[in-house]
């Protein structure tokens, strides 16, 4: 794969864990002030834009409507993302994959 014609750059992924392989690539192309997390649609791959909580409350379960009023919709195909546990969890991911790369 690294030979077809129009990859630029690559390396091979020494790693089976998915943090680590990100970490190997961020160290490998210098890349960690392009970090940007929670701008991408994690099904799509499409931007995130804020969005009211009026107008998308008709999506959302009762106590994320409840506990939660900063929300983040999809431009591609309409996701919805908050600031919930899995969010904490990612956040702890990219603390820990910037602080590799100091
Ligand atoms: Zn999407």
């Amino acid at each position: 794969m690294l030979h077809a014609r129009g990859v630029t750059h690559g390396c091979h992924l020494h790693s089976q864990h998915p943090t680590e392989q990100v970490g190997q690539v961020l160290r490998r192309f210098d890349l960690y002030r392009n970090i940007q997390p929670f701008t991408r649609c994690l099904t799509c791959n499409g931007c995130l834009e804020d969005v009211s909580k009026a107008e998308i409350l008709h999506r959302l379960e009762p106590k994320t409507r409840l506990y939660y009023d900063a929300f983040r919709r999809c431009v591609e195909c309409g996701q919805i993302y908050w600031k919930g546990i899995h969010f904490t969890g990612r956040e702890e991911q990219v603390r820990k994959l910037r602080g590799s790369g100091e």
